[in-house]
Order: C-alpha cells, then sequence, then structure tokens
C-alpha cells in the first residue's frame, strides 16, 4: 500500500466514534421542536389569525395581507426565542437539491440604528437573484425574474440561525421552475377526482389526501479515503475500481448489526430529524457493505417531500461530523447494488379510509378495486412516462443492474388481488344488474378475511402492491421524489376523471351506479392487463414479454426523456392543469442539459484519473519489472534468464498493451465530446454523450480494473473497493 494511502487508510480507522448523548428526554418530548407546528401556530398568533391560516392550509383559502402579517410576526417571535438571526425561502430547483438565500430580519430603525423585522410581505413572497437555477430557456437574465412564494402546507422550521420557509419557485410568467410547484397541483387533481370518485361510495368524503412514505437508502464512507478519491468527490460515484474480493456474496451486512460509529451517526441523524418533525422510524443495513436504510412513518405527499429533501441535507451535514462521507448516488460502487428510495404511496380520505385498502362491506370492497383498478390503468396509460420521471444519467446505473427494479414499469398484485380482478372480469354481466349490495355476487366481500397479502414480495417490481399501498421502487436516492410523485398523482387524477365521466354516461343512460361501476372496472382490467406483472421482473423472458405487451422498453436516457411530450402526456398535464407544454419543453432541455452536463464531468475526471494517476503508476510498476528482468540478464545464462522472467515480461507487456488502450481511448474521447459539444440541440448532444461517451468510460474502465489487479499494492495511489466499503 502506498504510503499516502496507507496513511489515510489507518487514521480513518483509528478515528472513535464521536459519542452521542441523546437528549435525556424522551423523542416525543422534542419532536417538532424545531417547526413552527399546529401547536407554536396557536400559542404565537391571535386567535383570527390562527383561524385564518388554518383555513388557508386545511382548505387552500386566500391568506390576506392583515393575517399574513401577524403570521410573520409570530413565526419571527418564536424563531427569535430559539436565537434565530436569519430567514430564508427555501425552494426545490431543478437541480435535485435545494436553494435557499439567507437574509437577517434586521432593517433601519430610522435612528442610526437596526430592529429586527419580519413582514407579511417578506413571508408571502421573496425575488432570489435565481437567474442561474436551470430553467430550460424560460428565463434567462433579460426576461422577468423569478419569485418564491410561501407554501403554508408545510410548516416553516429552523435549522441553525435561520427560519427557513418553504416556497415554491415559478416565473413572473407563470411558469413553473420547481418541483413543489406542479407536486402541489398535482395533489390538487388527485384530490378533487378522487373526491368525485369517492362519492359513488360515500358522500361525506371532502378531501382526499396523498401519501407517500418513502425509503431512503444510503452508503457511507470514511472521509479520509473519500478524500483520496477524487472520482468520488466530483461525481458522487467510483469511476473505476475492481470489486473487492468479498463484498455481498455472503449476505452477511442486511439487517445485520449497525457498526458503532455508523450507529452514533445515525443516533444524531435521527435526533435532529424528529426535532424539525420527521417522524423517522426504521433504520438498517442494506444489503450492500456500508449500505444503509432510513424510513420514516408516512405522511402527506407534499410534507414528505420537503421531509425527504432536508433529511438529505441533513445526512450530508450530520455524516461529516462523525468522520463519514453520506453517499446518495445511485451506483457508487459497481458490482455491489446501488441505493434506491422507495416511494410507498397511497390515496386516504379525511374521514380516514385509506383507499387502496379493502374495508369490511361489499361497497368498501368495490371501492377498494375502483382505486387499485384506475391507479393500474394510469399506470399503463403513462408507463412510459413514469419511467421517464425517475431517470437520470445516475439512476440508469441502478435500474436493470439485477438488483432494481428493471427499465420497464409494471405493477406486481400478489395472487390474492389478481384473483380478485380475475374474477371480476371474467364473471357474467348479469349478476351484477341486479345492483344494490345484495345484487353483487363479486365474492369482493371475501376480501377482508383473506387479509391482502404484503408478504409474497417481489423484490424485482417497480410498481408492487403491498396490502394498503403501492410501492414505486425505481426511484434514484438521490432523485426529488417530487419528480415520480407529481407524474403519478397527475397520471391518476387524469384516469379517475376519465372513470367518472364513463360511469356517469352509464348511469345517465338507466343503469343502476354500482351496476355502471363495474362495468367499466371490467373494460378498464382488460385494457390494461399489460401492466400487470407477477413474475421475475430481472429475466430476459420478462423483457421480451414486455416488448410484446408494447410497454416502453426504451433504455437510452435521453430517449426516455421524450416521453414527457408526446401528445398524450402534455394532454394529461394540460387537462389536470399540472404543467403546459411550455413548461414541459423547457423541464426536458434541462433534464438533457443536466444528463449531458453529469456525463461530461465524468468523462473528464476518468480522463484526468486515467493519465494522471493510473497511467504514471502502471508506468512505474512497469519499469521496476523491466529493470528486473535486465538484472536477470545479468546474472543468469541468457536461456534462464528468460524463462526466468517469461512471467515478468508478460506482465510488462500486458501493462503496455493496456495502458496504449487508455491513452487512446482518453484521446478518442476528448475528441469524441468536442465534436459532440458543438452539437445545438440539447436532446441530440445528450444522445451523444448517451450513445459515444458512455461507452467509451466504460471501456477505459475495464483497462483500468485490469491494471488494479497487477500494479504493486503500494503504488496504487487510490484507495480500493475492499478499503471503501469496509467501516471498521
Ligand atoms: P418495507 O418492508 O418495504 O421496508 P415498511 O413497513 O418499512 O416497508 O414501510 C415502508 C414505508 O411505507 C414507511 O415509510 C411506511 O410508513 C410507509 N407506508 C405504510 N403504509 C403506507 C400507506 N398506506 N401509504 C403510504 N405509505 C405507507
Ligand atoms: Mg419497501
Amino acid at each position: 500500500m502506498s504510503k499516502l494511502r496507507f496513511r489515510v487508510v489507518e487514521s480513518a480507522f483509528e478515528k472513535k466514534a464521536s459519542e452521542v448523548t441523546p437528549p435525556a428526554v424522551k423523542a416525543s418530548e422534542y419532536y417538532g421542536e424545531l417547526v413552527f407546528n399546529r401547536e407554536k401556530m396557536f400559542k404565537y398568533l391571535p386567535e383570527k389569525a390562527f383561524e385564518k391560516l388554518v383555513e388557508t392550509i386545511d382548505n387552500g383559502a386566500p391568506l390576506d395581507r392583515e393575517t399574513a402579517n401577524a403570521v410573520a410576526a409570530g413565526m419571527k417571535k418564536w424563531a427569535m426565542e430559539k436565537g434565530v438571526t436569519h430567514y430564508t425561502h427555501w425552494f426545490h430547483p431543478l437541480t435535485e437539491g435545494t436553494a435557499e438565500k439567507h437574509d437577517a430580519f434586521i432593517e433601519h430603525d430610522g435612528k442610526g440604528g437596526v430592529i429586527e423585522e419580519f413582514e407579511g410581505k417578506l413571508l408571502i413572497q421573496q425575488e432570489p437573484d435565481a437567474s442561474s437555477f436551470p430553467n430550460g430557456g424560460i428565463r434567462n437574465t433579460f426576461e422577468a425574474r423569478g419569485y418564491s412564494a410561501w407554501d403554508p402546507s408545510s410548516p416553516a422550521f429552523i435549522v441553525g440561525d435561520t427560519l427557513c420557509i418553504p416556497t415554491v419557485f415559478i416565473a413572473y410568467t407563470g411558469e413553473s421552475l420547481d418541483y413543489k410547484a406542479p407536486l402541489l397541483k398535482a395533489l390538487e387533481a388527485v384530490n378533487k377526482a378522487a373526491v368525485d370518485v369517492c362519492h359513488y361510495f360515500n358522500p361525506d368524503v371532502k378531501k382526499v389526501y396523498a401519501y407517500l412514505g418513502w425509503e431512503q437508502e444510503y452508503f457511507l464512507v470514511d472521509e479520509g479515503l473519500y478524500a483520496a478519491r477524487p472520482d468520488l468527490l466530483m461525481t458522487g460515484r467510483t469511476l473505476m475500481g475492481h470489486e473487492s474480493s468479498k463484498n455481498q456474496q455472503l449476505e452477511d451486512h442486511y439487517f445485520g448489526a449497525i457498526p458503532t460509529r455508523v450507529l452514533e451517526f445515525m443516533k444524531e441523524l435521527e435526533i435532529e430529524a424528529l426535532k424539525l418533525g420527521i417522524p423517522v422510524k426504521t433504520r438498517h443495513n442494506e444489503v450492500a457493505p456500508n449500505q444503509f436504510e432510513l424510513a420514516p412513518i408516512f405522511e402527506e405527499c407534499n410534507l414528505a417531500n420537503d421531509h425527504n429533501l432536508l433529511i438529505m441535507a441533513l445526512m450530508r451535514k450530520i455524516s461529516r461530523k462523525h468522520g463519514f462521507r453520506v453517499l446518495l448516488h445511485e451506483k457508487p460502487f459497481k458490482g455491489v447494488n446501488g441505493s434506491g428510495k422507495h416511494n410507498n404511496w397511497s390515496l386516504g380520505t379525511d374521514t380516514g379510509i385509506l383507499l387502496m385498502g379493502p374495508g369490511k362491506t361489499p361497497e368498501d370492497n368495490l371501492r377498494f378495486v375502483t382505486f387499485i383498478v384506475n391507479v393500474l390503468k394510469a399506470v399503463y396509460t403513462h408507463n412510459a412516462l413514469l419511467k421517464a420521471s425517475i431517470s437520470s444519467a445516475t439512476n440508469a446505473h441502478r435500474l436493470g443492474a439485477n438488483e432494481a427494479p428493471p427499465a420497464i414499469i409494471s405493477s406486481f398484485l400478489g395472487s390474492q388481488l389478481s384473483q380478485v380482478l380475475e374474477h371480476l372480469e371474467n364473471s357474467d354481466t348479469e349478476d351484477f344488474q341486479l345492483a344494490g349490495k345484495q345484487g353483487m355476487k363479486l365474492d369482493i366481500a371475501r376480501i377482508p378475511e383473506l387479509l391482502i397479502d404484503n408478504t409474497d414480495r417481489n423484490r424485482t417490481s417497480p410498481f408492487a402492491f403491498t396490502g394498503n399501498r403501492f410501492e414505486f421502487r425505481a426511484v434514484g436516492s438521490q432523485a426529488n421524489c417530487a419528480s415520480a410523485m407529481l407524474v403519478l398523482n397527475a397520471a391518476v387524477a387524469e384516469q379517475l376523471t376519465i372513470f367518472k365521466a364513463e360511469v356517469d354516461e352509464k348511469i345517465a343512460a338507466g343503469k343502476e351506479k354500482f351496476a355502471a361501476i363495474i362495468e367499466v372496472l371490467r373494460k378498464d382490467i382488460k385494457e390494461c392487463k399489460a401492466i400487470h406483472f407477477d413474475g421475475n421482473g430481472y429475466s430476459d423472458e420478462w423483457k421480451a414479454e414486455a416488448a410484446r405487451r408494447g410497454l416502453d422498453c426504451e433504455t437510452s436516457v435521453p430517449l426516455i426523456f421524450d416521453a414527457y411530450l408526446r401528445d398524450r402526456s402534455v394532454a394529461m398535464f394540460e387537462s389536470t392543469g399540472v404543467m403546459n407544454r411550455k413548461e414541459l419543453e423547457a423541464r426536458n432541455e434541462v433534464k438533457w442539459e443536466t444528463y449531458t452536463k453529469k456525463i461530461q464531468i465524468e468523462a473528464r475526471v476518468l480522463g484526468d484519473l486515467a493519465m494522471n494517476h493510473i497511467i504514471p503508476m502502471a508506468t512505474k510498476y512497469q519499469s521496476s519489472l523491466i529493470d528486473n528482468v535486465y538484472k536477470m540478464k545479468d546474472l543468469f545464462p541468457a536461456d534462464k534468464a528468460a524463462h526466468l522472467s517469461s512471467k515478468n515480461m508478460e506482465i510488462i507487456e500486458d501493462i503496455a498493451n493496456r495502458t496504449i488502450f487508455i491513452k487512446e481511448k482518453v484521446d478518442e474521447m476528448v475528441n469524441a465530446r468536442k465534436v459532440a459539444n458543438k452539437i445545438e440541440s440539447e436532446r441530440e448532444k445528450a444522445i451523444a454523450y448517451h450513445d459515444q461517451i458512455v461507452p467509451m468510460m466504460e471501456a477505459i474502465r475495464y483497462h483500468i480494473d485490469k491494471l488494479e489487479l497487477v500494479v504493486d499494492d503500494q503504488m496504487w495511489t487510490l484507495p480500493k473497493y475492499r478499503e471503501l466499503l469496509f467501516i471498521r
């Protein structure tokens, strides 16, 4: 091991876990301590302002200036008592991170001093100088500014000395420049459409919420080792590195004992998360070495998503305090599992019904089947779009890699639900025309006794039914869940609206309500059959079968993005009011551009490392072998020397061939980039990066990884997988 590497590795292993003493109090006592939640609103707001704000939060009523001022004053008072000096509008630009610009509360007092000020107008709206956020051409520096606007449905919170106000980020011309604005619109659309359908079964339902429970996977690496890997530092993943002899074969990491140092990190993370009102509940080791998972109790989708963004920021911060770096990249290490973020999703009513779960009466169960079938139909209709919503340059490494769902969207239902749908599809229409509860010979009433299975889990399915929810497993670990959630909720909203129109038409033609519902369901089950697949998603047979079924099987990320702009998708986004064509076009520009930039950075880093680390190390080792060969010649007769040096001669030649290949390929890649960079269209450019640059990077890596196996370990400057992957 080289001196440098040795030092780094040693210091990493020597480090003691810094002790985190949990607060002496119970979690329930500090939960939400840093959140301006209803309890604080009640305490810090005048009664009238409190009532108005609650009305805004619950029912979207507009907020007048007077109330906004009262809310701002209350927030400021609460925050200042907690030592806060600054505030920020916290928003989610199209960068997969969050953005914030901090302003102090201070204003001139007109007497030469300052006072702490925070008015309603500052709470409601800000104009961040955000011209350098990705916007796909919707706004450039010469156009109208963008602004951030308060989202009262997600409570303000404190991080350090700053009051953070969740906001949407939009252009003055109205187009959204973030993930939150279209997510909120999609949630509103699904609320409206689902309430209408609920009314067939229960007229008391006033609101339908979408719920999200995310499961965040991540890796931890020691910060010393991380610092010695320029590829991890710059791209979040290792661009080279031979597999460790031991990695996950023994399956000894999954649910295994959590290393002490890691546990200390987790404890602190959880305490900070709970203070921020994030109901974190589950922690465990994941499949790969150094891979872990964290999951909260599910929450309303918009809030859950804010919490996920917040937790990713917390992880980055707190991991540093424990001598780690957190890797949220979907595939930091080749050959071991990557990280995803399962999105557990369901709909539920204000009357407390989970709409994706079976109930007690036949009516309940018809409602259950209605929602399930509509979700399946939406997922079927928009399967290509849903895949686009989770696709990125980084997630592409994980999908289809025999560890995560394939790059084909299908839905697993399990045997019981499959039987129910089959039964419904094949039963005789006449049975249902009798109508009324007695007329339903559907046997759906039996479902509660069966207790819908969530045991025969199918890990290979990207969209699996798990008892009372669907689990969208294809989402990437570093993604903003809103990208997937806004598509899913909007697609379901569209489908429920179509469904209702079809049912109403039948009712208008004299059909009994439940008979009408069953007729439409039966048609829908037939139409969307192709999306239902309970088999092994990793198998090659499935790929062929899925193509036959007409499901989208595209694997090139730049081409997958095309799904956003197909007429069918645009119609869905526009009819639900979530986004218009202009916004979709702008977003796709951003997606293609981001794709290109990510690959471009990786290609540059790989090229640099190949030329500055790999070739010099390999050549140095090769020279020492050559030296040895010459010395053999001095020592022994020619024949014997040739024999004794034959293995070294092979290695010398092997190194020469590989370094020549690497050098030539790096040159070729630089030239290919130059050509690609001149392409005007962002789409075409991304395609060029995908089709040409990515395969070159893989070819270069192949030879680098082979060299890692032959070059003297003492000369190898980069920490290897066996060091990076095992925390001691
Ligand atoms: P797994 O076995 O897949 O790890 P868990 O039981 O840990 O599943 O739950 C995963 C996530 O699903 C948690 O965040 C949990 O709160 C959430 N969840 C449970 N029920 C629902 C539901 N009806 N809707 C949305 N999320 C849910
Ligand atoms: Mg899960």
